[in-house]
This record gives C-alpha cells, structure tokens and sequence, in this order.
C-alpha cells in the first residue's frame, strides 16, 4: 500500500516509534530512523527493515534542537524527494511534582514532545502539498485528554500535542494530507519499563507485582496495548480509509480514558 512511499518516525530506534516503523516497511514505505542508540544496535534496525523490501536512511537529530530538525528533514527529502507519512513519536518522561519539577526537564519534555512536532510539520509540509497526499501522525497518549499527577510537563506537552494535531487537520483540510493523533496507554517499552522499576524500588514489590500495580491502577483492561496494535493504527491511517480522519485523537487505551 505504501510502496514508493517515504515514512519519516522520530524515535524510531526504540519502543511505540520502532514498532510503527516495522509496520510502514512492511507495507513498502522507505523509512528515515531517527533517535538515539548505539551504531550497532541502529545499523541492525535498518538491517531489519531493509529485509523488509524497502530502502532506509539513518538521522541522528536531536529532536530538542531545530537546527538538527532541519538538518533531518532536508537530508530525508534530497534522499527520497519528499516526506510522506511523518511521524512525531520521540518522547521522553519525568516524573515529579510541581515543586519539585526542574525547570532543566520542564523544558526538555516540552522541547522533544511538543515543539519538535512543530518543527517537523512545520518543515515537512510544504512538500506534502504539493503532493496532495500526505499523512501526519502524532503520538500523543492517553494524557493528551486527561491528567495524572507528577506529570506536569508531560500532560502539558501531550495536550499540547494534541490542540497542534486540530490546528493542522484544519488547514490542510481541503487538501490530500491528514493530521491525527494516537493516544496509546501503558504500552511496555522502556520509557514505562523506568516507571516500574522506579515503583518497584519505591515500594519493595519484584517486577512482576510493580508492572501488575502501574497497569491495574489505569487501564480497564489490566493489559497493555502493544506496538504492533499502534503500528496497525498508524498503517490504517494511511490508508485509503483514512482520507477523511482529520484532527481526531484516537484513544488505544485498554478502556483507560473511558472512566
Ligand atoms: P522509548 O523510550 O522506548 O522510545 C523513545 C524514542 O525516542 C527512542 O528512540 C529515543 O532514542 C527517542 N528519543 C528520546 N529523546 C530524543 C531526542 N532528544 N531526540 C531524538 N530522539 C529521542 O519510549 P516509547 O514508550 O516508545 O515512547 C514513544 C512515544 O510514545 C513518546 O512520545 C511517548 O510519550 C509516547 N507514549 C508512550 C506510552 C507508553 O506507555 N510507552 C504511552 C503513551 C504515549
């Protein structure tokens, strides 16, 4: 379905990012893999998905840094001419209350999972136009539509996300691109993983028991959504079915935001 196409996935050498990118080189999309790791683990990525079919190209951006956004967005499009499918997933977390909160991570979290998604949009855009197709995906999450605490940044940043997905869906409205989000719940990847063995530490408790807790505090289902589920979310989208999805954040949450 995506073949000729090129996906560009911030945060793709890990997690929710990696999963979407497996499953867009698996419908025939080029892919350009961004985020942090070491060159072995990274060149085994685009290994991967090269055996998938499809040609891949690898960007180091910092998603905290403009200039490196550009520097990305320019090398992905003398590449592969243009972006297709962008998707803004690098992320981080910090858990804090407000008090407590540096100002050093308020403006990191703000930086890489908000303003970020500004700069690719804002850069990757024109091109897509001028295609008449294009499809924007943003990974916000559960706490773009509600709140938890210690999170401050966080939830600013993903309602934040959020607001800029419905400002984009609007003024690309009457053209071929698409702006939506996904708002995943607990999803195990290494940035949660942190977050349970920062709780298992807390309270004394082994893995297994901590994960039980963080997940059954939240999540109806008491199981998480998995990247495979979030990468066929992101494959629908692109689909000829999602030609009309504009500015929705669509909730992947085991029922989390249904309480
Ligand atoms: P992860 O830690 O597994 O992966 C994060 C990715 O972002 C990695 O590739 C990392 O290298 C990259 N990254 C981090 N800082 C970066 C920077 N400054 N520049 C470039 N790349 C950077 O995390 P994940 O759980 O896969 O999270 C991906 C996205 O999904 C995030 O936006 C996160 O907020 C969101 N999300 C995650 C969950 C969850 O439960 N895991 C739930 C909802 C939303």
């Amino acid at each position: 379905m995506l073949k000729g196409r090129t996906a560009l996935i911030t945060g793709s050498t890990s997690g929710i990012g990696l999963g979407i990118a497996r499953a867009l080189a698996a419908q025939g999309a080029n892919i350009v893999v961004n985020g942090f790791g070491d060159a072995g683990a990274i060149a085994a990525i685009e290994q991967a998905l090269q055996a998938q079919g499809v040609a891949t190209m690898y960007h180091g951006a910092d998603m905290s840094k403009p200039p490196q956004i550009e520097d990305m967005v320019r090398a992905a499009e003398s590449r592969f001419g243009r972006i297709d499918v962008l998707v803004n997933n690098a992320g981080i977390q910090h858990v804090a209350p407000i008090e407590d909160f540096p100002t050093e991570r308020w403006d990191a979290v703000i930086a890489i999972n908000l303003s970020a998604a500004f700069h690719t949009v804002r850069m990757a855009l024109p091109k897509m136009k001028r295609a008449n197709w294009g499809r924007i995906i943003n990974i916000a999450s559960v706490h773009g539509l509600v709140a938890s605490v210690q999170k401050v940044a966080y939830v600013a940043a993903k309602h934040g996300i959020v607001g800029l997905t419905k400002v984009v869906a609007l003024e690309t409205a009457t053209t071929g691109v698409t702006c939506n989000a996904i708002c995943p719940g607990w999803v195990l990847t290494p940035l949660v993983q942190k977050q349970i063995d920062d709780r298992a530490r807390r309270d004394n408790l082994d893995n297994d028991a901590a994960r039980r807790l963080l997940v059954g505090e939240k999540q109806p289902s008491q199981d998480f959504v998995t990247t495979e589920q979030l990468g066929a979310m992101a494959v629908f989208l692109c689909s000829p079915a999602g030609d009309q999805i504009r500015g929705v954040a669509y909730n992947m949450d085991g029922g989390w935001y249904a309480q």
